[in-house]
């Protein structure tokens, strides 16, 4: 694995930098808001970062996915509300149109999603079905030349600003996660709601909707793949969405690092910074360490998957690890900080808060180590 970042990458980070200098700021104000202002996500748009991973003859950066990551985690450090919005939007809807549309389907979405002028939601998770994702209950039946959608999804993130969504439904109840098909619905489609707006302990500029279907009619032609075929297009999609919520657990716990030094380094108490005292220099070396160990492997499940590899494994090892690793040093942030880390005046605060989110969502951590010892135990297979 090579170390040194090409030009290209150093430039997308560059420009990643220069553009969290601007969501930084925004932060705490979004968050009391509950909602990323519409010229932010326009701007967003037209920077490319809308479309970083989709071909640029569909108006995209087509970007690897290595350099993916690395934009992200220059995002979540800023920004991770901004990013969660961005990460959705990349791996697991402009990915699924581009990776599984016909060039029908990539002709009337990508250019729109490239540009930020549709935002694409993903839709897999229901009030029964969350872990165990095989069993979602929301259906699709054919009708004529389409099919009529039922039933409930939770959780949608870009809920409520999404144009698009890749929705997945039972198309054959009785064969369980093989018969489940995913869908394109746009927003405006009859019978389709989306509904209330959770509140949330974090990430709370993130838009997170419920949706409903009721004799939603859509055409044939939104099938997105094969007829019970969706379920292998939802989890192939969160091999890419892991290592992007990797990138935004390794960009929340490096700005909780940055934090918890800048602090460290003023705040004294019995006559000295508290930097001096080993016991702070401990934690500080750890949060450190975690933050390196978790980037090294979110690269390294992104440069696998760059090189079109199969990266099952190490986008679960990543995105655990990084998560893990990002609860942690936000934690200690907010402990360097005292009683200062437990007001909102200083944003470790909201750090410890964003980082909750990574441990569960495209996976909780359990899954996540399920599908780690599933993947070493196949490879052990005698
Ligand atoms: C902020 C946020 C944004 C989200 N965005 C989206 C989105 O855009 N699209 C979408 O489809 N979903 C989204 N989700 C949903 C998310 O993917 C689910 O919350 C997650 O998959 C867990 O499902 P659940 O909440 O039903 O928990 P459950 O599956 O009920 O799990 C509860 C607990 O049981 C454990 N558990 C379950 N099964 C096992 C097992 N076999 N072995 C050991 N432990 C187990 C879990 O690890 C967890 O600790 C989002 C969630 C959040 C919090």
């Amino acid at each position: 694995m090579d170390f040194e970042l090409t030009e290209t990458a150093k430039e997308v980070q560059d420009a990643a930098r220069a553009f969290a200098q601007r969501l930084k700021p925004q932060a705490a104000e979004w968050e009391e808001a509950e909602a990323i202002p519409a010229d932010f996500l326009r701007e967003g748009g037209r920077l490319g970062f809308f479309g970083l991973m989709v071909a640029q003859e569909y108006g995209g950066m087509g970007l690897d996915a290595l350099t993916y990551a690395i934009a992200m985690e220059e995002l979540a450090r800023a920004n991770a509300s901004y990013q969660g919005c961005l990460s959705v939007h990349n791996s697991l809807v402009c990915e699924a149109v581009q990776r599984f549309g016909t060039p029908d389907q990539k002709n009337r979405y990508l250019f729109k999603l490239a540009a930020g002028e549709v935002i694409g939601a993903y839709s897999l998770s229901e009030p029964g079905a969350g872990s165990d994702a095989g069993s979602i209950a929301a259906s699709a039946v054919p009708d004529g030349d389409g099919f009529v959608l039922n039933g409930e999804k939770c959780w949608v993130t870009n809920g409520g600003i999404a144009g698009l969504f890749v929705v997945f439904v039972s198309t054959s109840p009785a064969s369980a996660s093989r018969g489940i098909s995913c869908f394109l619905l746009e927003k405006e489609t009859s019978g389709f709601t989306v509904g209330r707006k959770e509140k949330k302990m974090g990430l709370r500029a993130s838009d997170t909707r419920a949706l409903e279907f009721k004799g939603c009619r859509v055409p044939r032609s939104s099938l997105l793949g094969s007829l019970n075929g969706g379920f292998k297009i939802a989890m192939s999609l969160l091999d890419g969405g892991r290592i992007g919520i990797g990138a935004q657990a390794v960009g929340i716990a490096q700005a909780a690092l940055d934090g918890a030094v800048s602090y460290a380094k003023v705040r004294k108490q019995f006559g000295r910074r508290i930097s001096e005292f080993q016991l702070t220099q401990a934690k500080l070396a750890d949060m450190a360490m975690g933050v390196d160990a978790a980037r090294l492997l979110v690269r390294r499940a992104a440069a696998l998957l760059s090189r079109g590899k199969r990266c099952t494994k190490e986008a679960s090892m990543a995105k655990l690890f990084a998560t893990v690793t990002a609860n942690r040093v936000a934690y200690d942030a907010v402990q360097i900080h005292g009683g200062n880390g437990y007001i909102r005046e200083f944003p470790v605060e909201r750090y410890f808060r964003d980082a909750r989110a990574g441990e569960i969502y495209e996976g909780t951590s359990e899954i996540q180590r399920l599908i780690i010892a599933r993947e070493v135990l196949r490879e052990r297979a005698s």
